[in-house]
């Protein structure tokens, strides 16, 4: 009899179990574990565990007889229960305490990954080739297209160009609320998710777990099937549109054209390789226009893959890094979501679409939640941690890349050559979000000032050193000579409660 194979909960499509590329056997039982500790270690958004656990008890219900799915404190006690200390298989996890875990196992065989285009050595190969520079997302990116042939004619890139973020950082389109794209699909729920639901409620009710933010209907597929679905609705009908408007914000259109596949990738339900096949064949029959094509397909061969890449290539202690010697604490109305208790507009609607679904696209991550949390110096581990728990996408791999380097720049720049801020004129340029607000984005100083523009030059000032030696942001570091108010910027948000909400 083959060894029992252990399924993690973010490795539910076919692809984890298919016993080729070192996969486990054909016949192997299969073991999934539910831990209510990782749920009591952290507070999570409560859509979150929802989405997690209905996908867990879906794939396991699908699995049938094959599988073992046992309910535990602990993943240690689970797998006791389930196959005692007999031998073990287990795909590579994605995070290093699980994978410190599971080698701990005597018995346990480490399986390769799936879910990702490129190997780790191959990976590691390209980045000790880059001659010790920093690494550059843009030169992974390329070498990706290559490798896999993605959206390649000849040896050059389709079109003549690798690049097409010229074309795809437009602002919304003036006037419009919304940006007219059709729908996403939207999955409805099962008797697993009435369950699921019944099972956190108790757990709140019993005070055994708390959790942060709304659990309205699920948004987001739980099955292999509701994940084909969202990719076809995608790639069909939403594609087309993705790339113009990629980096604009819309406040009655807070999806816009993006696809929401994020956590269908991240939960093992949708592979890589055939999104980006999806998309270039749509491109190929002339469905697609390139820009957008390309667009996406630089999200997915380019971004995913290279923050997987850097996450296991940077090493342990990159979890730790502070370039910025950021300590401040999280204030209270950010932990908890509280939207109401905040004026800002931006800041105030990139919150409540936290609260009330767990997801936002890029640009509100990056320009407002991450921006924020930047100029207030807030601690990047703690951010890095609210991010991981209050997105539905959110794991340890895809964060300490995405918010400990490109969002807080704490690794002073071996992910990103400059730390991504601005003053509320970008928000004002890429959305229709100040508009109404009570404070004006290009006010620095006074009762209206805007807290981004503010915050902007407060942050330009605190680290002026670092950033003038940056060729990127020296020129911003000079405009700080320029700025007649200063004095009074500084004194105004050095006497900012550093607990109330902007
Ligand atoms: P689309 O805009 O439609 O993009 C297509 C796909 O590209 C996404 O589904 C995602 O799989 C992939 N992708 C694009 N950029 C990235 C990236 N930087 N890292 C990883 N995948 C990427 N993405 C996560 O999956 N989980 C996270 O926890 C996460 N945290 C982020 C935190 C910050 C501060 C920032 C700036 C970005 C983060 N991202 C994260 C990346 C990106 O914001 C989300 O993947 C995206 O918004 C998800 O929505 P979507 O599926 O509609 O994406």
């Amino acid at each position: 009899r083959p060894p029992a194979h252990w399924l993690f909960g973010d490795q539910l499509g076919p692809r984890f179990l298919a016993p080729g590329d070192g996969g486990p056997h054909r016949d192997a039982p299969v073991v999934m574990v539910e831990s209510k500790a990782v749920f009591r270690r952290r507070r999570f958004h409560r859509a979150k565990a929802h989405l997690v656990l209905s996908a867990m008890r879906h794939r396991a219900a699908e699995l049938g007889d094959r599988v073992r799915y046992v309910r535990a404190e602990t993943y240690r006690e689970g797998l006791r229960a389930a196959v005692g200390q007999g031998p073990l298989t287990v795909r590579h996890p994605t995070s290093r305490a699980a994978l410190g875990l599971v080698r701990s196992l005597e018995g346990a065989r480490v399986l390769p990954p799936a879910g990702f285009l490129v190997p780790r050595e191959e990976f590691t190969a390209w980045a000790d080739g880059q001659g010790g520079g920093p690494l550059r997302q843009e030169a992974f990116y390329r070498w990706v297209r290559r490798r896999h042939e993605l959206l390649m004619e000849g040896d050059g890139p389709a079109g003549g160009r690798w690049n097409r973020d010229h074309d795809n950082r437009q602002p919304p389109p003036r006037g419009a609320a919304e940006l007219g794209a059709p729908p996403p699909y939207r999955p409805r729920e099962s008797a697993v998710d009435e369950e699921v639901r019944r099972d956190l409620d108790r757990w709140e009710r019993d005070g055994e777990v708390s959790f942060v933010g709304r659990d309205g209907p699920r948004l987001f597929p739980a099955t292999r099937r509701e994940a084909l679905a969202a990719l076809h609705r995608f790639v069909e009908h939403r594609l087309a549109g993705f790339g113009p408007h990629e980096d604009a914000m819309l406040h009655g259109d807070p999806v816009m054209s993006h696809s929401l596949l994020s956590s269908s990738l991240n939960l093992g339900l949708l592979d890589p390789a055939e999104c980006v096949e999806a998309a270039e064949a749509a491109w190929r029959a002339g469905r697609a226009p390139l820009n957008s094509v390309e667009g996406f397909v630089r999200q997915i061969a380019g971004w995913r893959e290279y923050v997987w890449q850097l996450y296991w290539y940077f090493g342990e202690d990159y979890r730790a890094s502070n370039a910025l010697g950021a300590r401040g604490a999280l204030p209270r109305w950010w932990e908890e979501l509280d939207a109401d208790a905040v004026t800002a507009r931006c800041l105030s609607r990139v919150l409540a679409q936290v609260r009330d679904t767990g997801w936002t696209h890029h640009i509100p991550r990056l320009m407002v939640l991450g921006s924020h949390a930047l100029q207030r110096g807030w601690d990047p581990g703690a951010v890095t941690g609210w991010f991981h728990r209050c997105f539905v996408d959110g794991y340890d791999w895809v964060m300490l890349p995405n918010v400990t380097g490109m969002s807080q720049y704490a690794d002073g720049g071996r992910m990103t050559t400059k730390p991504y801020t601005s003053g509320g004129a970008y928000i004002d340029r890429m959305s229709d979000l100040c508009g109404p607000c009570a404070y004006r984005p290009d006010r620095r100083v006074g009762e209206d000032a805007c807290p981004f523009t503010a915050g902007y030059w407060a942050f330009v000032h605190r680290h002026r050193d670092r950033l003038e030696r940056n060729p990127r942001t020296a020129q911003a570091a000079r405009g700080l000579g320029r700025l007649k108010d200063l004095p009074e910027l500084l004194r105004q948000e050095q006497g900012r409660d550093a607990g109330a909400a902007p």
